[in-house]
């Protein structure tokens, strides 16, 4: 190997300035859950402002002058080429991300944070009193930040692919139209089909109380069945389920329960047990570097949706459950069976809001969120016009009128705080899971018999094998081509979904009988 008497050193400065923006990031991760599980409500607003201090220094570092001169130094030629892998793609990612920075001048940037800030609480009042005019002035700004960033950024063809490839590196909006267009048009159809079918799941499970107590301890079994390690993890409960690794030996999970909404819980819980296992399971070679995390978001959605859906859905997994689910919860659950609970756990019903839609519906709440943000990007509407924008395309895709805006343009969190080209890796996470299971029963033929019988293990290993173990070393991209060898397409994802609801709504081929 050849020598280079520069290239230790700057490598040992750089990772040490990682070290340390890892370290503020874990602290301020503590905090952070700490603040969303734990803390008494009157200290939030103080915890909030020295969160705010503790990540400024997090920032500050990555963006520094010492840090730009160090990835500069090892992104020299005759250096790079010297590297381990996992420290070029780190040096890699972290300079992709310092330059996209540099490009928005510091007045701009500053103004936005104060913006965005400012705008999430505008947006809770604005929904809270179903008032759009509200927040419009504050949304007008916000895309009128990311309209002028992606000219900054740079791209090519369309100025959302330059707001894409922050979640999704390297995805473009021509890729976006090809697979969602297909997506959308088969999703409607097959909504339809399953509206004029006669078969009906009961719905009655909707009246069971279960106590939480009992629910807890569901939550934490399937959690251990599936492969979470509690050793290196926790379970909690905040008001909107998230999980946060704060390193690959302590990522915490947090779900919810209502007594008489049990489906909440436990698919909320394997939902944030399939992203919590992919953290777990990222390698501690590559930790320390920004190899080490997941390979983009919708592939880190893949796993959450892998255990949620075709897992924890599937008839096999209730197969598997059934009997320690009637005795975790004895009298209460007297009269569940299984021919009743796979057809409850799949019942597709078109609803206004996305976090309580059912799993066919799902990416059509996506793809009308994806569509709206590009014509706003590209001023082929305007931020006045997108509630009514809003309601034509809900009533188009899913024949529902919503009633005001709380239930309809003003539901989510993600456009106050800026978040704008993110919601596809939603959809995408539906896409690359079933694009991987199809790859993984190639493997594994009899998996659907392991599921039956709660041996989880060897599904588990397949995924920390193929994606966990893999970190961001290759992007979503060419991590799927490796595995699944072909590129993304959602034809095995429409495939899932036909057979799975011509089971439970018995049609066949397109059609009900
Ligand atoms: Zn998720």
């Amino acid at each position: 190997m050849k020598e280079n008497n520069d290239h230790p050193k700057a490598l040992e400065i750089y990772l040490n300035l990682r070290k340390e923006i890892q370290h503020y990031q874990e602290i301020t991760g503590i905090a952070h859950w700490d603040m969303m599980t734990m803390a008494p409500k009157a200290g939030k607003a103080l915890h909030s402002e020295a969160l705010g201090t503790l990540s400024t220094e997090a920032f500050k570092r990555s963006i520094s002058k010492e840090m730009e001169e160090v990835l500069e130094a090892l992104m020299e030629k005759g250096t790079f080429e010297t590297l381990d892998r996992k420290y070029q793609r780190s040096v890699e990612k972290d300079y992709k991300g310092l330059q996209r920075f540099r490009k928005i001048p510091e007045k701009e940037y500053r103004e936005y944070v104060v913006l965005t800030s400012k705008a999430q609480n505008v947006w809770e009042e604005a929904r809270e009193n179903n008032d759009f005019q509200l927040f419009q002035p504050y949304l007008e700004k916000i895309i009128d930040f990311n309209r002028r960033a992606a000219e900054l950024f740079g791209y090519e063809e369309h100025p959302y692919n330059a707001l894409l490839d922050h979640y999704e590196e390297g995805m473009t909006v021509k890729e976006l139209d090809d697979i969602f267009s297909v997506l959308k048009k088969e999703i409607i159809k097959l909504l339809q089909t399953i509206q004029e079918s006669s078969v009906k799941p009961l719905k009655k499970y909707d009246n069971l109380e279960l106590s939480v107590e009992k629910q807890k301890i569901l939550s934490r079994r399937v959690l251990e069945m599936i492969g979470y390690d509690f050793s290196a993890g926790r379970l909690d409960e905040s008001v909107h389920p998230f999980t946060i690794g704060l390193n690959p030996k302590d990522v915490r999970l947090t779900t919810r329960y209502r007594k008489d909404f049990f489906k909440m819980a436990l698919y909320g819980t394997i939902h944030e047990g399939g992203h919590g296992m992919y953290e777990q399971n990222i390698p501690m070679e590559l930790f320390g570097t920004s190899a080490g995390s997941a390979a983009s978001t919708g592939i880190h959605e893949s796993q959450s949706r892998f255990w949620e859906n075709v897992i924890g859905r599937s008839e096999e997994f209730w197969i598997g459950i059934i009997d320690e689910f009637k005795e975790i919860f004895g009298e209460e659950a007297k009269e569940v069976t299984l021919e009743e609970m796979v057809p409850y756990v799949n019942i597709v019903e078109p609803s206004l809001i996305r976090v309580e839609a059912d799993e066919l519906t799902y990416s059509l709440h996506i793809i009308l969120r994806y569509e709206l943000e590009k014509d706003l990007l590209t001023k082929k509407i305007s931020v006045a016009e997108l509630p009514e924008k809003w309601n034509a395309k809900m009533q188009e895709m899913m024949g529902l009128l919503p009633e005001n805006d709380r239930v309809g343009v003003l539901q989510d969190v993600h456009w106050s705080g800026g978040m704008i080209g993110y919601f596809p890796t939603y959809a995408l996470g539906n896409i690359y899971s079933a694009q991987l299971a199809e790859t993984m029963e190639k493997d594994l033929p009899d998996y659907r018999d392991l599921v039956k019988n709660r041996d989880f293990e060897p599904i588990k290993q397949w995924m920390v094998e193929k994606v966990h173990s893999r970190g961001s070393l290759l992007t979503a991209k060419e991590l799927l081509k490796e595995i699944t060898g072909s590129a993304l397409t959602s034809e095995p994802y429409i495939r899932y979904l036909t057979e799975k609801y011509r089971r439970i709504y018995k049609f066949s081929g397109n059609k009900a009988e």
